[in-house]
């Protein structure tokens, strides 16, 4: 059961596309959300309405430097990544810093807190899997030193730290193991396949199939994940998991072509282009942990998911169609460089006060 009582929660890259929906949800329930992002793949407009709602206080900020709240701290629910292929590996230092040197001050902000952390893990950290569908016991086949590593390792790195703090310092952890999701608010410049079709079905460009469009993903709506990440994040404390979150029904790139051309009911036709390196061959999650533990499952079928996303892509379309880039010039917004930045000093938020 999910808790009635009110709560204190921060939430990192909240202002991103699963966060902000996340700091939706969790302010209309009626708790204080303090709101950490430092808006480089997380967007100001997807928690533009909630800017003067006296429960949210959004930080610009960065989880690669210590946090500090002053005040009572319950939930701390760690998003704060870029989670796209192209933007993860566009500062490949910058990500792994990211997951690594985030769940250290995370854990921190828990330690010093007592709040209960729950880390956005990952099925990347499946890899290329030889298992199939992927279980929470199977360790994975990551290749530690190719261009997904970044992330791959970055986020098994966090894993590995969120259970040692557990350990030795006793943190209330939870782990959530989020396969590909979708929905609303997604970028349009993602560099993601559903972003990515969605976008040039509408544009009625060509629809960019990496390898022969073969390989397998399981799809899960936004609203569903929510579900399970609170679930989790509420669930008993002897749940650590890590426990898979995602929808078991597999599908082939191409037959997402086919589904998100009819939907929109575009004149795209399909254009090959090389497989990426180390783009995992099949994946889908066993949910069974998280039925057994949480009671959850995905609800929302992929028809119905591509509905509001199509719809939501349809006028960020609109909005951009003069000189808009295409989705292909996924340029960075902002750029961390990879050489070590001066330290500064540690976020300190205060509430009401950003
Ligand atoms: N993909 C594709 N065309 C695109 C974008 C992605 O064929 O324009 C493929 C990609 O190679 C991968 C799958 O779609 O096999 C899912 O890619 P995505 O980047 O969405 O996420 P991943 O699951 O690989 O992290």
């Amino acid at each position: 059961m999910v808790a009635n009582k009110k709560l204190d929660i921060v939430i990192t890259g909240g202002a991103g596309f699963i966060g902000s929906h996340l700091c939706d949800r969790l302010v209309q329930k009626g708790h204080r959300i303090v709101c950490i992002d430092n808006l480089d793949t997380g967007r100001i407009d997807n928690v533009r309405p909630l800017a003067n709602h006296r429960n949210f206080t959004f930080v610009e900020g960065d989880v690669r430097e210590p946090l500090s709240i002053d005040g009572p701290v319950d939930r701390i629910y760690n998003l704060a990544c870029p989670a796209s292929p192209p933007h993860y590996q566009r500062d490949p230092i910058g990500t792994i810093r990211t997951c690594v040197l985030g769940a250290q001050h995370v854990l921190e902000l828990a330690r010093a807190t007592g709040a209960r952390v729950l880390q956005a893990s990952t099925s990347e950290v499946y890899g290329d899997p030889e298992m199939h569908p992927q279980a929470e016991s199977y360790r994975g086949a990551v290749n530690p030193i190719g261009p997904r590593a970044c992330y791959d390792e970055g986020k098994r790195c966090a894993e590995a730290m969120f259970f040692d703090y557990h350990r030795v310092h006793g943190v209330a952890i939870k782990v959530a193991r989020i396969f590909n999701t979708y929905g609303p608010r997604m970028l349009e410049n993602d560099g993601r396949v559903i972003s990515n079709f969605v976008v040039q079905a509408l544009r009625d460009q060509p629809i960019t199939l990496y390898g022969d469009g073969t390989q397998t993903r399981s799809f899960c709506y936004v609203a569903d994940l929510l579900d399970g990440l609170e679930l989790l994040m509420e669930s008993d404390p002897a749940v650590t998991g890590p426990v898979n979150l995602g929808n078991p029904r597999e599908i082939s790139v191409k037959e997402i072509a086919a589904m998100v051309v009819a939907q929109t009911r575009s004149r795209s036709t399909l254009a090959f282009a090389p497989l990426p390196q180390d783009d995992p061959r099949r994946r889908r999650p066993d949910v069974a942990t998280a039925a057994r533990l949480l009671g959850w499952q995905p609800r929302i079928t992929l028809e119905d998911g591509l509905r509001p996303t199509i719809d939501y892509f349809a006028l960020a379309v609109a909005r951009s169609s003069h000189g808009t880039p295409r989705v292909d010039d996924s340029a960075p917004q902002r750029h961390e460089t990879s050489a070590p930045r001066a330290r500064r000093a540690p976020l300190t938020v205060v509430r009401g006060s950003a």
